[in-house]
Order: C-alpha cells, then structure tokens, then sequence
C-alpha cells in the first residue's frame, strides 16, 4: 500500500477501506509516513468528510495503536465524562470522585490547555507535588485505591492521535467532527470503558460554535462509542459564558474543593448542576442507576454527604499532591499581580464572547502559545457576575490574576470587546440542551452541510 494512493482516493471523495485506514494510522503511530503525507491526508479528509464506516475504522486503529489500559480483576464497572473543551469547566473534579463514591471506577485520561480552552491536567498540576505523568501500571494502583485516577496520555497510549493532532494543530485541521470524534473517542475507548459521558459544548466558547455541527459531532461520538461496546451518551451544554465562578488552574480547583465541600454560592450553581447531570449519566451508564435521573439524585447524595470529597483527596494524595492546600485553597491562590474589570455602562449582561474570554485567560498566562510551555498556576479570571445580570457603570464584573501586571492588558482588551451589555435585556441561552442516546442518534446522523 502506498500513502500517496490513500491521499489521491481522499482528495477525489472516494471511501477508504478499513485496510487503507490502518495503514495510515500505523504509519502515524510509527512515524513510517512522513508528515507532509499525512497532512494532505487531513486536509483532503477535513475538506471531503469522511463515511460513518471510515470514522469507526479511524477510531479503532487509533485506540490500538498502543497500549490499552487493561481493567481484569478491578471488580467495578469503568466509566468516564469528556467534554470537547470549555471555558472554567472544572466539571472532570467534581464527576469523576462523585461516580467513583458511587461504587464504579473512573481511568480519566485527560489533556492539557489547547487554544482558548483549558486543560485538567495543568489545573491539577497547580496542586504541589501532584503527578500527572503516571505509567499505566502506577494509574491501575490507584485506581484499586481510590476508585478514580486523572492522569495524562502515556507515551505508549494511542501514539497515532499524538501525531495526528499535533499536525491538525499546525495545519488548520482540528475544528473537524470527524476527526475529532476519532481523536476523542480512540483515547476514551482505550480507557476500555463500560460507559462514557460526553459533554459536548455548543455556542461562542465552543470549538464547534454551528449548533447542527455540534449535534452531528454528538451523534457520531454515540455511534462510535456504542459500536463498540461503550454504552455511550452525550449531552449538548452552552459554552455562552465560563462555567462557575472561576477560569484558570489552580482557581478552578478551589472550586471544585469548596463545591466538594458544599460551600454553595449563586455564581457556582451552573457548575455545580451540570456536574449532577454528567455523573447521574456515568452512574446510569456504569449500571448503578436505573435512569440518569436516579443517577443525578445518587450523585447529590455522594456530593453532599462529603464521600466524593473523600474519594477526590485520596486520590491527590495517591498521585502525590499536597492536600494542605484544600484546607483553605483561597489562603493558597497568590498570584503576584491582581486587577478588576468593570463595567463601562450601565445595563444588562447580553452577550458574551466566551471563546474570546477563554483567550483573555490563556494570555493571562494559565494558558500556553507553544506545546511544552509552563503555565501559570495561580493566573486566570473570577467572573462576578453572569450573563442576564443588571449591571451598572464602574461595577466590577471580573477580577484578573497574572504574574506580572505586562499580561493583562491584552485580557482587558479581550474582555471589553467580548462582554457586550445592552440597554435591554436578552434570553440567557440554556445551559442544558439536547441530550444524545443509541436510542435518538440517527435523528442527528446527517453530515452537516460543507461550506
Ligand atoms: N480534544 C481532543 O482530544 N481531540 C480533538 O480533536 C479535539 C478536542
């Protein structure tokens, strides 16, 4: 077989054969395909589209293109949440403790900050001591342990979408539901799971903003998944706004830690309701529930009853991180540089950019510009007010934080133009919105049109 067939046969929209998807996968895993070859090949797939059968294909030679997490004797059903990407979503510390109280165990394998969304690796690196960078041996150890573990990608797991979505990012190829759902799904079903959660963002904040593509991802990610065995669901939440309180690192596991902790406040709700429904659904899928509704009612039970918070810092603790900082995690956040942003009319809360304010966070310094760059733990943005809110002028609607008062004025800037506030005001956008199953999928199956 050769690559130069494969790209041709894509660049003229013909379908490929399972055989000529491995090839290609193996090639990217092995570097054994050179990356100007595979590039093309992204591109000619993102511009033409690829079948239902070539997603699974790509998927699958994906997920076994390395090693696979192996779960025999674990004696508890496997389960996960995966979010295509926000803006202060600190859901990942609240689901995986809650579903792992519930009885089930949680092999999370997460990513770093890409672009203007934030990464749950560098959030709980901004817990001292604590290490991501667990071998899958050391992950299954504390996965007997705790029930729950939060690493990061091995370099043996799934090698093909390392490589693959390291030349997407260089080469205009990622904001693709096909190759997304491949990227996403071969790491999740190497997780070899029983049942998975996919949050999957619609709106300004969200890598795909057009709803009828969000969906068409959503369905294809729940064919994929169940394909395969995963009994898998997805659920369409608006990314119009940060979630919570907070963006950042170390300020979204203050979040999570008070949420924990059921310290409630109105400003966290959103995070905290979402997060109910997400882990009603990993306990409904992981067999511990008869409906997602019961699930969400065992979750609150779970979160309330203090178990998951149990659960969260056995699990820090296993992973080496210090859990004196969750005594007072506001005592611990000292960034060295703060400013507050406010309103410069009087109104309401319209509209906002959230894609921008997820950049303005990420110029804050919590995010990267180049792979392998350090991040900020204690930089990002507490948000004071929400979309829908009266607000009058000189009213502080944000609070800043950076190492240097240089990395806020481009936030500023991103900020003004993102947070529009009008004279009346306008519907919210609901957090919650469609929900995905086997069951109602094909209605969503149609390839969005190509524009
Ligand atoms: N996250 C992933 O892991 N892959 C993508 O393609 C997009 C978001």
């Amino acid at each position: 077989m050769h690559a130069i067939d494969i790209i041709r046969k894509k660049r003229d929209g013909a379908e490929l054969t399972t055989e000529e998807i491995h090839f290609l996968a193996k090639g990217a895993a092995e570097q054994s395909i050179p990356p100007e070859q595979l590039a093309a090949w992204l591109m000619a797939a993102f511009l033409r589209g690829l079948t239902t059968a070539e997603v699974n294909a790509l998927t699958t030679a994906m997920r076994y293109s390395g090693e696979v997490f192996d779960h025999k004797g674990l004696g508890r059903s496997t389960v996960d949440k995966h979010s295509t990407g926000g803006v202060g979503d600190s859901t990942s510390f609240l689901v995986a403790p809650i579903a792992a109280a519930a009885g089930l165990a949680v092999p999370m394998i997460s990513g770093r900050a890409l672009g203007h969304t934030g990464g749950t690796l560098d959030k709980l690196e901004s817990i001292p001591g604590y290490r991501t960078q667990l071998s899958l041996r050391e992950a299954r150890r504390v996965l007997d342990a705790c029930g729950v573990t939060m690493i990061g990608q091995t370099s043996d797991l799934v090698p093909a979408d390392r490589v693959l979505y390291d030349l997407r990012d260089r080469t205009g190829t990622v904001e693709n539901p096909w190759l997304i759902c491949a990227s996403i799904m071969s790491k999740k079903l190497a997780e070899g799971l029983n049942g998975l959660v996919l949050d999957v963002k619609t709106g300004s904040g969200a890598f795909l903003i057009d709803p009828v593509t969000s969906h068409f991802l959503a369905a294809l990610m729940v064919e994929t998944g169940e394909r395969s065995g995963t009994r898998t669901a997805a659920v369409l939440t608006s990314m119009d706004q940060p979630l919570g309180r907070f963006a950042g690192n170390w300020v979204e596991i203050w979040e999570a830690v008070d949420l924990l902790r059921n310290q409630r406040s109105p400003i966290t709700e959103d995070l905290r309701e979402l997060s109910l429904i997400l882990a009603g659904w990993m306990i409904y899928l992981g067999g511990k529930a008869a409906s997602a509704e019961q699930g969400s009612a065992i979750a609150e039970a779970r979160l309330v009853d203090g178990s998951a918070f149990e659960v969260f810092t056995r699990m820090v603790e296993a992973q080496g991180g210090d859990t004196r900082t969750f005594a007072d995690p506001g005592r611990f956040h000292t960034p060295k540089f703060r400013r507050q942003f406010c309103a410069s009319q009087s109104g309401y809360l319209t509209h906002m950019d959230c894609g921008k304010i997820g950049w303005a966070v990420q110029r804050l310094g919590a995010g990267r510009e180049r792979a392998g760059q350090a991040v900020a733990a204690h930089a990002g943005l507490e948000m004071l007010t929400k979309l829908g809110s009266q607000v009058e002028i000189g009213q502080p609607l944000c609070n800043l934080f950076a190492d240097d008062e240089a990395s806020v004025a481009e936030p500023e800037r991103l900020l003004t133009e993102a947070i529009e506030i009008r004279p009346e005001p306008a519907p919210v956008p609901e957090l919650i919105g469609e929900i995905i199953t086997t069951e109602n999928k094909n209605r969503f199956l149609e390839p969005p049109p190509r524009t």
